[in-house]
C-alpha cells in the first residue's frame, strides 16, 4: 500500500539521516586538531559523504517501490475508485482534472512571502511522505524534466489549452520529455530537492505559461476540494 510504504521511507530516511548528523556533528575538523586527529575526521567526513550518498541511494530504491506498490494497487482496483482517491468522484469518463497526490497535508500556500522564498511564493506546497507518487492532475504533454535551481527536481506538463503545471521537489520522475499523459498517469514523486526543508510537492499553475495563480482556486474552479 502506498501509504504504508511512504512510512517505511519516512522512518528509514529519519534513521540515516539522524546517523548522517551524528557524523557530521562529531566528525567536523578542528582548527586545533593534531594532524593524525585531522586524519582520522577526513576519514569521518569521506565517511559522511558517503553515507550520504547511502541515503539518497536508499531514498530513490523506496521511491521506486512505492511506485511499483502504487502500480499493483492500480492494477487491483477500478479506474473509479483510482480516480477517488485523487478526489474526483464523478463519471470515469467525464474527467477532466484530479488532485496531484492520494495524501498530503497543505502547507505553504500561494502568494506568501518570507525568508524562505525569493519572491512571493508562486505555488501550493502538499507535505507528504518522500516517495508518494505524484500524478498528473490533467491530460498534457511533459515539456520539461529537469534540475531547476530552488525549484530542485521539477517537471513541467502542458495543458491542451497552454497552462502549464509544474511539479517542483521530487525525488525522482517517471515520465520523459515530449511524453503524453493521462490524467492521474504517476509522473514521479514526493522528494526534497532544491529549496525546500522537508518532502513536499510545491505545484505551479501557470495559465498560458505566464504567471502562476493560486493552484487551490485551480483546482476548485475544475469542481476538487483539495
Ligand atoms: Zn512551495
Amino acid at each position: 500500500m502506498p501509504l504504508r510504504a511512504g512510512a517505511v521511507v519516512a522512518a528509514t530516511t529519519a534513521v540515516l539521516v539522524a546517523v548522517l548528523g551524528f557524523v557530521l556533528t562529531f566528525g567536523a575538523p578542528s582548527a586545533h586538531a593534531a594532524p593524525e586527529v585531522t586524519v582520522r575526521q577526513d576519514g569521518r567526513q569521506l565517511q559522511a559523504i558517503e553515507l550520504a550518498r547511502r541515503v539518497e541511494a536508499r531514498q530513490q530504491e523506496l521511491a521506486a517501490l512505492n511506485r511499483r506498490a502504487d502500480a499493483r494497487d492500480r492494477a487491483l482496483i477500478g479506474r473509479q475508485e483510482l480516480l477517488a482517491r485523487y478526489g474526483y468522484r464523478g463519471d470515469p469518463d467525464a474527467v477532466r482534472v484530479v488532485l496531484p497526490m492520494a495524501s498530503y497535508d497543505l502547507s505553504a500556500g500561494f502568494g506568501l512571502t518570507g525568508p524562505l522564498w525569493e519572491a512571493e511564493h508562486g505555488g501550493q506546497d502538499f507535505s507528504a511522505g518522500a516517495g508518494e507518487p505524484l500524478v498528473a492532475v490533467a491530460a498534457g504533454v511533459v515539456t520539461e524534466v529537469a534540475y531547476a535551481g530552488p525549484y530542485g527536481l521539477r517537471t513541467i506538463l502542458e495543458l491542451p489549452d497552454g497552462t502549464e503545471v509544474w511539479y517542483c521537489h521530487q525525488t525522482d520522475v517517471t515520465v520523459a520529455v515530449g511524453q503524453q499523459v493521462e490524467v492521474a498517469d504517476v509522473v514521479g514523486s514526493v522528494g526534497s530537492t532544491g529549496n525546500s526543508t522537508g518532502p513536499h510537492l510545491h505545484l505551479e499553475v501557470r495559465p498560458a505559461g505566464g504567471s502562476p495563480v493560486d493552484p487551490m482556486d485551480w483546482l476548485r474552479a475544475a469542481g476538487l476540494s483539495p
